[in-house]
């Protein structure tokens, strides 16, 4: 017998004993009052603590147990320990979510959480973000009212998440979002957007580098075996001048192949190789005077050719050979955009802050729009003008490379019909007074 059905018992057979010797001292209508005293007694006191239950029950959950006293006293203490025990694992619960809430929270990915009918149940901020939903506002929602996307609800609907969905929100421009869905537990689902803007962005200037590269190395092999079918086919008539000139055509052209694969290889080197020297001296002065010479022989007297220095005599930390190619791009780039009879000006300038290259020329010019792409692979203003000066559209991007590698940047100011300046600004700790050792 457990210890309530104890007390009941007790309590009525003390009623009993009590009312049995009053009975008999007093006669039988005393023992029936106190009977019936007792039951009374007995059933209010029960009352008041079934009142007193039901008022705590009505309470906010953490409201403290009442007292009560005799069997109310044992039943109300098993029922505080009991209250307390909800409360210790609600606040365990509540810590554990807490804890995934602000893993999640911290995640670069966007998460949605959905239950088993795709209603949602949290979001963290970086989906608020990517769908411009709003956790507090949208708990409840189904989520394909929220993410109006007939190929987001289709992958929602399939039920098999094995690959994941690319999607571009709509409010979003240009940001491409991948959607991965993770089932757990009943039937609820983890949905994870990851950005991956920047990862399609490499992927279309990959497709679009090998796109050009084609083509800049088709046009000139379709010319090249043009001239030599020419060639072969007319071999018996056609005379010696004749074949000359033809195949002097296809070796320009096998030039220029050889010129692409060049720079395509210089520029390959370039993102391959490890940062540049810092401890290798490369002299200005010589620096400056193999691009000049370089510019005259490519000029061949059609320009005026102009070198001024100040406080060239110093040396530059870094690849010699990669200061030459960029320094000799921005050269080369100055004599063939500048129709005979215009003016180049090269000039190195050295001040506290510290050193400038600058090539400046009164050639042909470049209008403002093109001027930010300017640096990209193949960019060019006018195609035919680059192609028959025997340029292969990476020159600036060759220079940029390396620039960038030697902690300096380009500066480009032009204006169409009169003339461009590129210059090239290297920071103070780059530059050091004495050339060790010199370019071989
Ligand atoms: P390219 O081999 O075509 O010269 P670059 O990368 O060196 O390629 O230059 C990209 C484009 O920038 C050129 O096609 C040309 O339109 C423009 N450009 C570069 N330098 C000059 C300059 N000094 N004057 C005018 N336009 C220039």
């Amino acid at each position: 017998m457990n210890f309530l059905w104890l007390r009941a018992a007790t309590s009525v057979a003390l009623i009993l004993v009590v009312a049995g010797i009053l009975r008999a001292v007093f006669g039988p209508p005393w023992g029936l009052l106190i009977v019936s005293l007792g039951l009374v007694a007995m059933v209010s006191h029960h009352v008041v603590n079934l009142a007193r239950l039901e008022r705590w029950m009505r309470q906010p959950l953490g409201t403290p147990v009442p007292h009560g006293s005799g069997v109310w006293e044992y039943i109300f203490s098993g029922l505080n320990r009991r209250a307390r025990m909800a409360l210790d694992q609600r606040q365990q619960l509540a810590d554990s979510l807490e804890r995934f809430r602000t893993a999640a929270q911290a995640m670069p990915d966007g998460v949605i959480i959905l239950n088993d009918q795709n209603l949602i149940e949290w979001v963290n901020t970086r989906a608020e973000e990517y769908f411009g939903l709003d956790d507090q506002r949208d708990r409840g929602v189904p989520v394909t009212n929220l993410l109006r996307r007939s190929d987001f609800a289709a992958y929602l609907a399939r039920g098999r998440y094995d690959e994941p969905l690319s999607l571009q929100p709509e409010r979003e421009d240009g940001r491409t979002l991948s959607i991965q869905i993770i089932p757990f537990g009943a039937e609820q689902k983890l949905v994870l957007a990851r950005d991956i803007t920047h990862l399609e962005r490499l992927e279309t200037m990959r497709r679009d580098f090998v796109a050009n590269v084609s083509h800049e190395l088709r046009t000139p092999l379709t010319v090249v075996s043009g001239f030599i079918e020419t060639v072969a086919d007319g071999l018996d008539e056609m005379d010696a001048d004749e074949t000359r000139r033809h195949l002097e055509l296809a070796l320009e052209q096998a030039r220029r192949m050889q010129r692409l694969i060049d720079d395509l290889l210089t520029l390959s080197a370039l993102e391959t190789r490890g940062p540049p020297p810092e401890d290798e001296r490369v002299s200005v002065r010589r620096l400056l005077a193999e691009v000049s010479d370089e510019a005259k022989a490519l000029s061949a007297g059609r320009h005026r050719i102009e070198v001024e220095e100040q406080g060239a005599d110093c040396a530059l930390l870094g690849a010699a050979p990669e200061l030459h190619s960029a320094f000799s791009n921005l050269v080369s780039n100055a004599v063939r955009y500048t129709p005979a009879g215009g003016s180049i000006r090269i000039r190195w300038h050295r001040d506290g802050q510290g050193a400038s290259f600058t090539v400046e020329d009164t050639g042909v010019g470049i209008e403002a729009r093109h001027i930010p792409r300017l640096t990209e692979r193949f960019y060019r203003v006018d195609r035919g003008r680059s192609r028959e000066s025997g340029g292969t559209g990476l020159g600036l991007a060759i220079v940029k490379h390396v620039l960038t590698r030697h902690h300096a940047h380009l500066e480009i100011a032009s204006e169409p019909g009169r003339g461009s300046r590129f210059c090239a600004r290297f920071p103070a700790d780059r530059v050091v007074a004495e050339p060790i050792l010199e370019r071989s």
